[in-house]
């Protein structure tokens, strides 16, 4: 499933974010930026001791905030840590700040030049945020920076599951 917002690809595939050929993957990290299970450890594991070597000069990473190290041995260049929110009901801050998460990690691959970065459902997995609403929050957030005008091609969401990936299609087509 595919859509273009300006001049700019935005795309939901099945698989796995480590195997990414992309300028950067994004990774859902947690505050301590030290590691963590779901697709952090998976990034982790794929990417070798280069990334969390870089991780620990970072000083952590607020929620809603994003910082980029090495891509390490994954065939993407960066990764791009973000902080989602842990979802409590909704009440909390949370959608600004996943949108936050997309917005900093969107303006980051700018700044660095970048012309494709791939995305996890951030939040979706451990944190808990119910994935109808991230996957709108998600999409909503990235079409709004590509249509303030980007050098990015291609903003693809990467996803683990049929239904997450389901979720993100028909986000796509709204
Ligand atoms: P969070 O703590 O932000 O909720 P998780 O890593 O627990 O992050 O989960 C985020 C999403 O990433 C979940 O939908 C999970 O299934 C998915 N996921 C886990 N491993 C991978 C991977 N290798 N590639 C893409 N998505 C993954």
């Amino acid at each position: 499933m595919w859509r273009d917002f300006g001049a700019c690809r935005a795309e939901a595939v099945l698989g796995d974010l480590t195997l990414q050929r992309v300028d950067a993957i994004v990774n859902a990290a947690n505050t301590t930026l030290l590691g963590g299970g779901g697709v952090d450890g998976a990034i982790h594991r794929a990417g070798g001791p280069a990334i969390l070597a870089a991780c620990r000069l970072l000083n952590g990473c607020e929620t809603g905030d994003a910082k980029f190290t090495t891509g390490g041995n994954l065939p993407a260049r960066y990764v791009i840590h973000t902080v989602g929110p842990i979802y409590r009901d909704g009440t909390h801050g949370e959608p600004e700040l996943l949108a936050r998460c997309h917005r900093r990690s969107l303006r980051l691959a700018q700044e660095l030049g970048l012309k494709s970065i791939a995305f996890p459902a951030i939040s979706c997995g451990v944190y808990g945020y119910p994935v109808p609403a991230a996957a709108r929050i998600a999409i909503g957030e990235v079409r709004h920076v590509l249509e303030e005008g980007s050098s990015i091609e291609i903003v693809r969401f990467v996803l683990f599951s049929q239904d997450v990936y389901d979720s993100y299609s028909r986000a796509l087509e709204e």
